[in-house]
């Protein structure tokens, strides 16, 4: 079997979440928005899909050229030889793009086995349970814009089923914003509403002083937080060490920094946190992020994943070690996350009442693709 095409759908839709200035999502008016369907074609006729940020031309020039004529299986061969071309692509072929391509070959695999990723990467468990992970703060009424309004939802979160909340809170374009007392007032305003046995984590400002994460840290250790998540710039390793050292609560991280396993790798030897992270969007699939979890088992520490998703999915279903929550969302008051978007025929991660998410059982990475949705609204090439 040998890759004979790769392509891209990308086709339009209604969206009603918008992007601030800072790239932080929250609920807004109805628009037009775009998403694109990567397919991978091989010569049986088997293909294989994945969703992600990847137009036309990074395909045409630097994906198509470097795998056609390889074989799908060989999928290390093949994410090295990306890998090795990212270099001089201008920053087209980044690991978002490779992630997106790499889910596919996946896919593909799996639809051809007749297997979910999940026992192709070897099986440990079949169901993980969530946290509600909320969006950013808002200014809206009745939203996220105050410390009560995080209250009221993390008890709502916790009706639905959830046994871990996530904050993110306000960040800038909010004029006021960053403000570390009003982090730790969301936090023990969600901590007083859903009492002692819910597990609260805090992703607050990617770009505190050492000092504002310093006393984010100390007030969370009192109200009994399991983590804490990139308060500062993770590009200062250092600041990352000084604070894990000083602090009890867990530091989480890297979550942002470039740079796949090598990068989780360093901060494990420099003890810049106590937990590391992978997400299969940010360091370029699930190859990646399976060497970044055999990496913290084999230093004996967690590993937590970013982000939802069906290639987050597999790879939590196929590790063994602590790193054991599936991030939902981002939720918001305002929005219905069970609602599947056009293009889904139903959402990839349907939650029990009990908080636990199944992995998916169908073959690939288990997405139940509208594809009429699809071919009916694409964008025309100019
Ligand atoms: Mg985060």
């Amino acid at each position: 079997m040998r890759i004979v095409d790769v392509n891209v759908r990308v086709f339009n839709y209604t969206s009603t979440i918008i992007r601030d200035d800072e790239g932080h999502t929250h609920p807004g008016e109805e628009h037009d928005a775009r998403s694109q369907l990567l397919t991978v074609v091989c010569d049986d006729g088997s293909e294989g899909y994945s969703f992600g940020p990847v137009g036309h031309a990074v395909v045409n020039s630097f994906i198509k050229p470097l795998v056609v004529g390889e074989d799908p299986y060989f999928r290390e061969k093949i994410w090295q030889h990306l890998v090795h071309n990212q270099r001089g692509s201008g920053g087209t072929l980044n690991d978002r793009v490779l992630a997106t391509f790499e889910l596919a070959l996946w896919d593909l695999a799996g639809r051809k086995l007749g297997l979910p990723v999940f026992k192709l990467l070897g099986a440990f468990r079949d169901k993980v349970p969530a946290y509600g992970s909320t969006t950013c703060g808002d200014e809206m009424k009745g939203g996220l814009s105050t410390p009560e309004d995080y209250a009221r939802f993390a008890e709502w979160l916790v009706k639905r089923g959830y046994k871990s909340i996530k904050l993110h809170t306000w960040m800038p374009p909010i004029k006021w914003a960053p403000d570390p007392k009003m982090d730790v007032k969301a936090c023990a305003a969600v901590r007083e509403a859903v009492g002692p046995d819910i597990a609260c984590t805090l992703d607050c400002y990617h770009a505190y002083s050492r000092e504002d994460a310093y006393y984010i840290g100390r007030e969370l250790e009192k109200l009994n937080y399991y983590w804490l998540e990139e308060p500062m710039d993770e590009h200062s390793t250092s600041s990352y060490t000084w604070l894990a050292e000083q602090l009890d609560i867990p530091i989480l991280g890297p979550e942002s920094a470039e740079g796949k396993a090598q990068t989780r790798a360093e901060w494990i030897v420099q003890k810049a946190s106590d937990m590391t992270r992978t997400g299969v969007m940010d360091v370029g699939g699930i190859i990646p992020s399976m060497k970044i979890v055999h990496l913290a088992e084999s230093h004996g520490i967690s590993c937590e994943i970013h982000s939802p998703g069906g290639g987050n999915l597999h790879v939590l279903g196929a590790m063994a070690i602590p790193g054991k929550w599936y991030e939902r969302g981002l939720l918001h008051p305002f929005t219905d996350y069970e609602v599947p978007p056009p293009w889904l025929n139903r959402i990839i991660d349907p939650m029990d009442k009990d908080g636990f998410v199944p992995v998916p059982q169908g073959p690939g990475l288990g997405y139940d693709i509208n594809f009429a949705y699809i071919n009916g609204n694409l964008v025309k090439e100019k």
